[in-house]
């Protein structure tokens, strides 16, 4: 990751291009016959009740699912590739969710949950860190503005800490997108206000987002395209200015809303 302020770039060449995925679990048809193309720094929140199918995209993303393949023409292909290591591909990504922190129940201390991602491990285990790894941690300690509080272990911080320590250990490879799944949920008003002003600072630096929420203020405002997914379906792909209204999140989440924005934030109210 490019620490400095750049902006992303406006025709960058295609990051993820799916065409046609369809994924199974069981006999459900949880995603059907998905079409998208992100370009590489592009920022996008994929937006949709729960139950969507989100998690389920991000996941076929990472290759934790497969589309199956039904005789018609499929497109699986991330940076102009079609076959990956895993390894290699998940290093491409940053992952933050919110399950994710319920899985650091030891005491382990912030600044070990952020080294910890060099081995896509939840603890050290005795690894041997370089000094390299420990300069790359000072670094996103510093950038995030975390350093005071990473001798800590994780179950004595509040969430809105923990998330970002969560965040840290997604930047050690240095992804070219950091992907969000739920990643507000459980954070009061506070650590919501420093979570977001984070992942703003990471959007900023050009690291693309891929945002996958149900929660509207959520959308940071350098998130400019949202998609929003229903039934395992991208149902409409566009600016959110566009998207963001009375008409289109009411059918989303199907009851009658009344969407506003604030700041370059976006609420839903009369529900
Ligand atoms: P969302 O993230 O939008 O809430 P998910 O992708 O988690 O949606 O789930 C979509 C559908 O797939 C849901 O009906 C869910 O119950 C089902 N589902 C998710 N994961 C699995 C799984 N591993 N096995 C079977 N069904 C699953």
């Amino acid at each position: 990751m490019d620490f400095t302020t750049t902006p992303a770039p406006d025709k960058a060449s295609p990051f993820i291009e799916f065409d046609n995925i369809t994924v199974f679990h069981g006999e459900k048809k949880v995603l059907d016959a998905l079409s998208v193309m992100l370009r590489q720094g592009e920022n996008v929140a994929i937006l949709g009740p729960n139950g969507a199918g989100k998690s389920t995209f991000i996941k076929t993303i990472l290759r934790e699912f497969y589309p199956c393949l039904d005789g018609n023409k499929v497109t699986f292909r991330i940076c102009g590739k079609d076959v990956w290591d895993v390894f290699d591909l998940r290093s491409a990504f940053g992952v933050v969710s919110n399950d994710l922190q319920f899985t650091f129940t030891r005491q382990i201390t912030g600044r070990e949950v952020i080294l910890s991602g060099f081995f896509s491990s939840i603890g050290l285990f005795n690894r041997e860190i370089t000094p390299e790894m420990d300069r790359k941690a000072d670094d996103i300690l510093a950038f995030l503005e975390i350093g005071h509080i990473c001798d800590r272990p994780m179950t004595e911080m509040s969430s809105g800490e923990a998330r970002r320590f969560l965040i840290g250990r997604a930047m050690v490879h240095d992804p070219e997108v950091l992907i969000l799944d739920e990643p507000t949920n459980s954070l009061d008003l506070h650590a919501l206000h420093a979570f977001r002003q984070t992942i703003r600072k990471i959007a900023q630096s050009g690291t693309g987002i891929i945002l996958v929420t149900h929660n509207l203020q959520d959308i940071i405002p350098e998130i400019s395209r949202v998609i929003l997914m229903k039934n395992g379906r991208f149902e409409h792909d566009g600016p959110k200015e566009t998207l963001l209204t009375d008409r289109y999140i009411g059918h989303l989440f199907e009851v009658p809303v009344h969407v506003k924005e604030e700041n370059g934030y976006y609420y839903a109210t009369g529900y």
